[in-house]
């Protein structure tokens, strides 16, 4: 399958057009932005680790019944997937606080949630992603139904329950993540946009180290070595 129009250019993903109305390819970048884009570098390799990543991820989640819109990995930096009309929230999932939690709410950072926390935030960079609660997620008109939050967070929980033990047998805690959901071309409800360290919390189990995109954020360096390792660790079975 080609490319054929640019249809949408994100902070770390292109999308584009193909000769099937109903199917697209995402471009993964090699860009990083941070803080709302305000902080920004590139690292070459970064958008083929995530493509890879995600591509395994995604067919994890297929095997364990989560509707996604992955089709298939083209090559190292495209993936061919469904169309979807993207859903205006963030969904994060947390098993440990650290990140916003603990600085919004002052909870201790590391600290082992009593259960799993799932929290909306409002896909709006001009807005700075707000957190959003049901009531304003309806009076925004993000999606049309109650029904439909509770959708959001039931297969949010359903993606945790395949993950996080998941990544436990591979050495690392999955400390918190966030999904995007969209809607197919028959309406159901289809995890969409990709799962990796851009958008994941990974800390190793044994030394605690970060192995995500806080590498960047908080100026470690080695993002690259790390996004690497989390790949090897998902393809050695
Ligand atoms: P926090 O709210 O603590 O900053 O982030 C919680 C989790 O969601 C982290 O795993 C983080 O990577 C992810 N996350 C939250 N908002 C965004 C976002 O706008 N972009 C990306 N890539 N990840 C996000």
């Amino acid at each position: 399958m080609e490319k054929k129009e640019l249809l949408y250019e994100g902070k770390a993903k292109k999308i584009w057009s193909t000769e099937d109305a109903n199917l697209v390819i995402s471009e993964f970048k090699d860009d990083l932005t941070a803080f709302n884009g305000e902080k920004k570098s590139s690292e070459a390799g970064k958008g083929a680790l995530n493509n890879k990543i995600s591509t395994e991820l995604f067919k994890l989640l297929a095997d364990n019944k989560i509707p996604t819109h992955f089709v298939e990995m083209l090559d190292d930096n495209h993936m061919l997937h469904k169309k979807a009309d993207v859903i205006l929230i963030e969904v994060i999932v947390r098993n440990i606080a650290t990140g916003s939690l603990s600085r919004n709410l002052g909870i201790e950072d590391g600290k082992v949630l009593p259960f799993t926390l799932v929290e909306f935030d409002y896909k709006n960079d001009d807005l700075g992603d707000p957190k959003l609660n049901d009531q304003h997620a309806l009076i925004l008109g993000l999606v049309d139904y109650q029904d439909e939050l509770d959708k959001l967070r039931r297969m949010a929980r359903q993606v945790n329950d395949v993950l996080k033990p998941y990544f436990a047998t591979k050495g690392l805690n999955l400390v918190d993540f966030k999904l995007e959901f969209g809607k197919d071309a028959d309406g159901n409800i289809i995890l969409i946009d990709e799962i990796s360290p851009d958008n994941c919390r990974f800390w190793d189990a044994e030394t605690g180290e970060k192995m995500d995109k806080d590498r960047f954020r908080q100026g470690l360096g080695g993002l690259k070595v790390a996004y690497e390792e989390v790949l090897n660790r998902i393809l050695n079975k």
